[in-house]
């Protein structure tokens, strides 16, 4: 009967599985899967993650993955503060985005190494693997976020032609398809280049992010939830920029997710 499957051709279909899996055995004794982020011998990874980083370099990532945080901005607090409220690294600052999700501290040096390493050519696949170290962590919580959309922070088009990969769209990318939700770019613009933001006031932090994002297409953020990704977020300043541009344009809610949080640029 046309597409049925023939016993032949059944046969064949589980020959080359098997060939497959011996295969991929084979290659893998040759050259056993290593660790993205310190290059050691990699135990098998769980079936249910893609996420290829060693044991050992995974507790050093998480130190701070499972300790309370607060809600508005991503940084440790002590157990008796009001997470929702926001903490003494944001209670000043009026975020346009709700809250936000990452691993570590960067101060912590395996987090700020592996951010770093994530810029450089070839950081991608370690990227990917952090991405996938936080949903082990956050994804209950970004399901039940309900998110319709995944936006990178995008570069300026002057930085984009220098650099090969920009971290936040490989992140973008590996939550898009944990959430099942498309990734958006272009949808947000960076209309101008901005000043490093580590050696300003808080004044000209928000000067210097002020109006320097533009939603290119406007009728794809209007309504929906928005998961907004970049690597690290410093002061929370260029999240907040891009957040009110979102919303400015009728998106209903933004969150944030980062690898890490900065402490101290208050
Ligand atoms: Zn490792
Ligand atoms: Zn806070």
């Amino acid at each position: 009967m046309p597409g049925q499957p023939t016993i032949l051709g059944t046969q064949l279909a589980h020959l080359s599985g098997a060939c497959k899996g011996f295969v991929t055995a084979g290659w893998d004794f040759v050259f056993p899967p290593a660790c993205v982020a310190c290059g050691g011998e990699l135990a098998a990874p769980r079936s249910d993650s893609t996420c290829q980083i060693c044991a050992e370099c995974r507790q050093k990532l998480s130190v701070h993955a499972l300790h309370p945080s607060c809600l508005r901005c991503g940084a440790p607090v002590g157990p008796y503060v009001d997470r929702q409220r926001g903490c003494q690294e944001c209670r000043r600052e009026p975020f346009a985005f709700k809250t936000v999700y990452r691993l570590g501290i960067y101060q912590e040096s395996a987090i700020k190494e592996s951010v770093l390493r994530g810029k450089y050519i070839g950081g991608q696949p370690l990227l990917t693997s952090l991405a996938e170290l936080i949903w082990e962590y956050a994804g209950h919580e970004m399901q039940a976020a309900q998110i319709d959309l995944v936006v990178p922070i995008p570069q300026h088009w002057r930085q984009r032609m220098f650099s090969r990969h920009h971290a936040p769209d490989v992140l973008a990318e590996a939550w898009g398809r944990r959430l099942q939700v498309p990734v958006g770019y272009p949808i947000l613009a960076k209309v101008r280049k901005t000043q490093k933001q580590a050696h300003l006031s808080r004044t000209e932090r928000h000067k210097n992010q002020h109006q320097v994002f533009r939603v290119t297409r406007p009728a794809m953020v209007k309504g929906k939830t928005i998961l907004l990704v970049d690597d690290v977020l410093t002061t929370g300043a260029t999240a907040h920029s891009a957040a009110k541009a979102l919303r400015g344009n009728g998106a209903k809610l933004v969150v944030v997710a980062v690898i890490a949080r900065v402490l101290g640029q208050r």
